[in-house]
């Protein structure tokens, strides 16, 4: 009987151990995501859009960043920062690390999901290109 009494206050204990941290945890977990931040494609940096004051728009996505020298250095060459690329042909985002259809054309380099949509595009590339 005292054993079974001590093994309830002993789980009750380690209950209490393993319940406070996680509580604390999700508390600090819902407040980051209250701040809502944006990562800084360049250097990496958590910016707030709200506060941003260096931004810019690529194809069709703002990307906001920390400073201006971050801001240019994404302007002056935005595939170095860009993870992912819209395939022109579907709309679908392609990872362009891992991108294994891709075409260049006038310069710039666009990415596929498939064979196919690189097959089309390279048809009538036009036809895909606003
Ligand atoms: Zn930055
Ligand atoms: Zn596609």
């Amino acid at each position: 009987m005292k054993t079974a009494l001590r093994n309830t206050f002993v789980r009750a204990a380690i209950l209490a151990l393993i319940a406070v941290p996680l509580a604390a945890a999700v508390a600090i977990s819902a407040q980051e995501s209250k701040a809502k931040t944006v990562k800084d494609v360049v250097c990496g940096m958590n910016v707030n859009p709200e506060t941003a004051k260096f931004k810019t728009t690529h194809e069709g996505e703002t990307y906001y960043f920390c400073s201006e020298s971050c801001q240019k250095k994404f302007t002056a060459e935005p595939a170095k920062y860009v993870k992912t690329a819209k395939d022109p042909v579907c709309g679908m985002s392609v990872e362009v690390a891992s991108a294994k259809h891709k075409t260049t054309h006038d310069g710039k380099t666009y990415y596929f999901c498939s064979e196919i949509c690189l097959k089309k595009f390279a048809a009538e590339p036009a036809k895909y290109i606003k």
